[in-house]
């Protein structure tokens, strides 16, 4: 009989087209296959037994942690009860409805309504055609441009892929596209001028956005999107100030807020919404992630009031609104919602993240921090990265040739670990799951330490 592993890894070669992965590498074999068959908390194994502390939660999404079995007994209920039923006109699930309202119990009072998608993507896409939709009808169909900041993260298609601002989601693309601009990333530990304070490199954001809007035209510009802490562009929380003075610039010229709140919301920063957390007042809200913990897809847009009362006079004046998917709120994954999100409740994880994030950052800090090739550790929440550079004093950084970041995380994941190297600069990234203990986050810091000093030295 073959030996599974080896028949999964040759069909896997063979007709496997990965996400995110070097294509002509994979295929010639030169990068390991590792077929995932279980998880438990915090922890994943492999076909062949080798266990892993994911400290990356997958992709920053199974916020309860693997295994959880009041998740897949809703999924399995909903499944042998209605597997599927629409959304369109009207139509609604128990699980559905229930969740739309969970969600606006949560979500900062200004917000009223959501509209489920699949993934984190399509929700942003979903939010591009509301605000066209929305200044259509309010009589302005020139403001329309939408800003992104350089290193945001908002997702792969045509639209939200021009509002990433990475590199290597643009290359060989024909991305990004108009209307989408980019201003300054908030990322104060690679500013250009070090004698600026945190405030000053705020402010310096700030009129570099106005500066924008005021060359593109105020009457051209509908939106700004953002994540309240930057994720795979680094996991940089904002500098001191920043949504505050970013909100008046916006205010001033009537531009609307998107937060991409895909990583942040349903508390990886301690609180609810990343909103809360930094003093944001968006008139819309990514979710996606943690909403179901991926236990399976589902992502939303939540308006604003004052966002709906406009698109309700739409549909008064248009008819039925041009814009639904197959899958919205599919029942399956509403079920999954409602579940996880009672679960988050029920064992306290937001709580668990502010708190056990905080033990984990600081234990980061004191094992790696001075060490002479750690220029930064910082984070919030439940979600820290370690940002490498060749010299600490000059704050020079490595070429990008080296691969010190995915160097790291190979071995870390050697030792274990689960980190992630992240795609722009020699960035190791954390988001664990939330429920992580502090047990557990000892070994984390303790792996980290072995694995830097196993690429450096100490
Ligand atoms: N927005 C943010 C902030 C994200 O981090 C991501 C994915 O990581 C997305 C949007 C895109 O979500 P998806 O991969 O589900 O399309």
């Amino acid at each position: 009989m073959p030996n599974r592993s080896n028949e999964l890894t040759a069909w896997d070669r063979d007709h496997f087209f990965h996400p995110s992965t070097h294509m002509g590498m994979h295929a010639r074999g030169e990068t390991p296959t590792r077929v995932m068959a279980g998880g438990d908390g915090v922890w994943v194994h492999d076909i062949s037994g080798k266990k892993s502390l994911d400290a990356f939660a997958g992709l920053y999404c199974v916020n309860v942690g693997y295994g959880r079995t009041e998740i897949a007994e809703a999924i399995a209920k909903q499944a042998h009860e209605l597997a599927y039923y629409h959304a369109y006109v009207g139509h609604g699930t128990d699980a559905s409805i229930t969740l739309s309202k969970m969600i606006i119990d949560r979500a900062p009072s200004h917000m009223s309504r959501v509209y489920f998608g699949l993934s984190g993507s399509d929700a942003n896409e979903t939010n591009i055609k509301l605000i066209w939709y929305y200044n259509n009808i309010l009589g302005r169909p020139e403001k329309k441009k939408i800003i992104s900041r350089w290193r945001g993260y908002h997702g792969s298609g045509v639209m939200t892929g021009s509002l990433t601002g990475l590199e290597v989601f643009h290359n060989a693309f024909d991305l990004p596209r108009p209307p989408v601009l980019h201003t300054e990333a908030p990322y104060y530990f690679r500013r250009n001028d070090r004698s600026m304070s945190e405030e000053q490199f705020s402010q310096h954001c700030a009129d570099k956005l106005e500066e924008l809007i005021l060359a593109e035209g105020p009457e051209t510009i509908a939106a700004f999107i953002g994540e309240p802490i930057l994720g795979t562009g680094g996991l940089v929380p904002p500098p001191a100030g920043y949504w505050a003075k970013i909100q008046a610039v916006l205010e001033k010229y009537d531009v609307l807020l998107v937060a991409d709140e895909v990583v942040t919301g349903f508390g990886r920063l301690g609180t609810m919404f990343g909103s809360d957390h930094y003093g944001m007042k968006p008139d819309l809200i990514t979710i996606a992630k943690g909403l179901t913990s991926a236990y399976a897809p589902l992502s939303g847009t939540i308006v604003a009031e004052k966002m709906w009362d406009v698109l309700v006079q739409g549909s008064d004046e248009l008819g039925v609104i041009g814009h639904g998917w197959t899958y919205s709120s599919h029942p399956i994954c509403a079920a999954a919602g409602v579940a996880n999100l009672e679960l988050i409740d029920k064992l306290d994880l937001v709580t668990n993240a502010g708190e056990t994030g905080n033990y984990f950052r600081q234990k980061l800090a004191d094992a790696v921090g001075s060490h002479k090739h750690v220029g930064e550790v910082r984070g919030d929440g439940m979600m820290a990265a370690i940002e490498f550079v060749s010299d600490r004093d000059d704050r020079v950084f490595f070429d990008a040739s080296e691969k010190i970041g995915p160097q790291i995380a190979a071995a870390l994941l050697e030792r274990g670990v689960i980190g992630r190297a992240m795609p722009q600069g020699d960035i190791l990234g954390f988001a664990p799951p939330l429920c992580m203990s502090r047990e557990e986050a000892d070994i984390v810091v303790e792996k980290t330490a072995e694995a830097i000093n196993a690429i450096f030295g100490r």
